[in-house]
């Protein structure tokens, strides 16, 4: 999979890929990733490629031409979906990462200052998307966040130990608590039912915990789970 990151900053995309698990998906050809800078392709003089709100107000808007001419030259696969990250845009999840992990390309629009011209959301016809209620000074952030949570669902991106199937969100819960050694750190032991091998007795502590967690910590997630489960 490929994805296309358009960015003023593209030094926090590319050292960010440097590590751990998106690294490794680029060394092994599971995904490429690729940054442009519209200010490689500003018209002015000057490199500029922000300007002052019409209306006033303060910070710096996003000019179009740069923008728009940036991702004009991103050559575009069958598969392909663009996004625009945004607080104002639909609240990313789960649900849209596993959609995006089965696109050929996806391209991330990132903003930056104040935000975009309003005209490179309804030219770029890309999909409005928010990581969250609370704005960051840019997209960069957000594109790696969508870029991470998406390519765990990527064949063979994850060690068969590492599966996504059993996270958070999975069935819908939230994960259960995880333990390792040793068996007793601070006083504190390990659950007893997890040491002694009886799975249908492990699964049925885990799942338990699962459900006592999530009406503690997101009560919306536990309606929707009690809707569709008709408990
Ligand atoms: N003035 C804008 C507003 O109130 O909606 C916020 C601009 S923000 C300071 C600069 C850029 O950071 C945005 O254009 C966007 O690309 C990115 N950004 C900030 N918070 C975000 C979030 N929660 N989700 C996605 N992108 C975000």
């Amino acid at each position: 999979m490929q994805f296309d990151i358009i960015t003023l900053f593209p030094k926090m995309i590319e050292d960010a890929c440097t590590h751990s698990i998106i690294s490794r998906a680029i060394t092994d050809n599971l995904i490429k990733i690729n940054t442009i800078n519209p200010r490689d392709y500003t018209h002015s003089k000057h490199k500029k490629v922000d300007d002052t709100p019409y209306g006033g107000g303060a910070g710096m808007v996003l000019m179009c031409q740069p923008f728009l001419d940036a991702l004009a030259s991103i050559k575009k696969q069958k598969n392909t979906q663009t996004i625009i990250l945004t607080p104002q845009g639909q609240k990313f999840n789960r649900n849209m990462a596993k959609e995006f992990s089965q696109k050929d390309q996806l391209i991330m629009i990132c903003g930056h200052y104040e935000g975009f011209d309003e005209r490179i959301r309804t030219l770029s016809h890309a999909q409005e998307i928010s990581i969250g209620d609370f704005v960051l000074t840019g997209g960069e952030l957000p594109a790696l966040c969508i870029l991470d949570s998406t390519i765990r669902y990527i064949d063979g991106v994850l060690g068969k130990l590492d599966s996504a199937d059993y996270d958070s969100f999975e069935d819908g819960l939230l994960e259960y608590p995880q333990y390792t050694k040793p068996r007793i750190y601070n006083n504190l032991e390990v659950p007893e039912v997890l040491l002694n091998g009886n799975h249908n007795a492990i699964a049925e502590w885990r799942k338990n915990q699962q459900i006592s967690k999530t009406k503690k910590n997101r009560p919306d997630l536990w309606e929707i789970y009690q809707n569709n489960h008709k408990i």
